[in-house]
């Protein structure tokens, strides 16, 4: 009985909220547009008309993916579609992050925005969905002026840093005179120290860079052999320390590339790292150089700790690191693989990688040969 009362209640609720629902539509201080299952408008509360500056009879009965096609930063494209996701999967979308979804008004200009788009579904059938938007300009002013004063900070760092790192190999080399065991020993800490720092400055600027939308192509001949050995010559010292045997498989005949001055830097630095801090004393790291088309095929294969399973879908998440790794290094970051990602993306290239627990990880990259 008192169950049967609990559903007339919930029902007379469920009425008035009907009526309600609507006072609801028309005064929300969010954008709601309500579209049918191909996408075409049906309906829009009185603050999306506002934000997108249309009067309702010129998008209403209009598909939503011409006249309201989200956009990326600065009119690039969308990396996502919300509105076909929802419709086509079923899934419910949601975007907070404040620089990757924008509008563009009837005025021609942009705004930046925080969305969920869900489907309507009626008897296990999606027959529309509903988007549900705001406009976060002040907050994507606030995350831009963030990365901004990253990037300042970063560039300031610079100077000083190349000054304490160049004129510690230059005792190390003897150039001030002769140095004891223990002048040496602490030189080299902290040279190394000043390394690890100048990585990080360098990953601060590009991450800046990519949250920016800043990330400005150099383009240039690259050859690819050549970047290779140049990070290699870079690591000596960590690879000498950890007795790690360095294998190479470079193709001959390898194709000079043309893309972005930084980029087969930026990969092959990451991921050769990542290759040799995870890999434990004594192993192995090989790096292969292949053509495959109009691709360059870089592997990094390593016998080192692997990737947990629980991890693989995150590790190219900006900051992730997984327990395994931060028990071998305490100083990762986590940013490597989010800016050799992010970079890949501009650049057309592909990124995946192959990994046993307990026995090694292979990372794959593909580049275009011209970018
Ligand atoms: P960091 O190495 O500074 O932690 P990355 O973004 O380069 O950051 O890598 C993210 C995570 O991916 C690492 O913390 C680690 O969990 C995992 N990972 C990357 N490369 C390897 C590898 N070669 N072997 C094992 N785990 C790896």
């Amino acid at each position: 009985m008192v169950h049967i009362m609990k559903r007339m209640h919930n029902k007379k609720r469920l009425v008035v909220s009907s009526k309600k629902l609507e006072e609801v539509f028309l005064s929300a201080a969010t954008g709601l547009i309500v579209t049918d299952r191909r996408g075409v408008v049906t309906m829009l509360n009185p603050e999306a008309l506002r934000l997108l500056g249309y009067p309702a009879r010129e998008i209403i009965g209009k598909s939503a993916f011409e006249r309201l096609a989200m956009e990326g930063r600065e009119g690039k494209k969308a990396e996502k579609q919300p509105l076909k996701i929802a419709l086509m999967t079923g899934k419910r979308f949601k975007q907070s992050h404040p620089n990757r979804l924008y509008y563009r008004k009837k005025s021609g200009d942009t705004f930046p925005v925080a969305l969920t788009a869900a489907p309507i579904v009626r008897k296990k059938k999606i027959i529309g969905a509903v988007v549900l938007f705001a406009d976060i300009s002040e907050l994507s002013k606030k995350d831009d002026e963030k990365d901004e004063f990253i990037s300042f900070v970063a560039h300031q760092l610079n100077t000083p840093l190349a000054i304490i790192g160049l004129n510690t190999e230059l005792m190390l080399r003897g150039t001030g005179g002769r140095l004891t065991k223990d002048q040496k020993k602490f030189l080299t800490d902290t040279l190394e120290a000043s390394k690890r720092m100048a990585k990080l400055v360098r990953d601060l600027l590009n991450v800046s860079k990519i949250e920016l939308g800043t990330i400005a192509a150099d383009i240039g001949e690259v050859e690819p052999r050549e970047a290779s050995e140049t990070v290699l010559a870079e690591f000596r010292d960590i690879i000498n320390k950890k007795k790690l045997s360095i294998e190479r498989k470079y193709d001959t005949n390898l194709p000079h590339l043309l893309v972005d001055k930084k980029l087969l830097n930026i990969i092959i630095e990451n991921l050769v790292s990542n290759a040799l801090k995870y890999t434990p004393s004594g192993g192995r790291v090989t790096v292969g150089l292949k053509r495959k088309g109009s691709y360059l095929l870089i592997t990094v294969e390593d016998t080192g700790v692997g990737i947990p399973k629980r991890a693989e879908k995150k590790v190219f998440d900006k900051l992730y690191r997984a327990d395994n790794a931060r028990e071998m290094d305490g100083e990762g970051t986590g940013l490597g693989l989010y800016i050799v990602q992010s970079f890949l993306v501009r650049a057309k290239g592909k990124i995946w990688f192959t990994s046993r627990l307990g026995k090694g990880t292979t990372f794959y990259v593909e580049v275009p040969i011209h970018q």
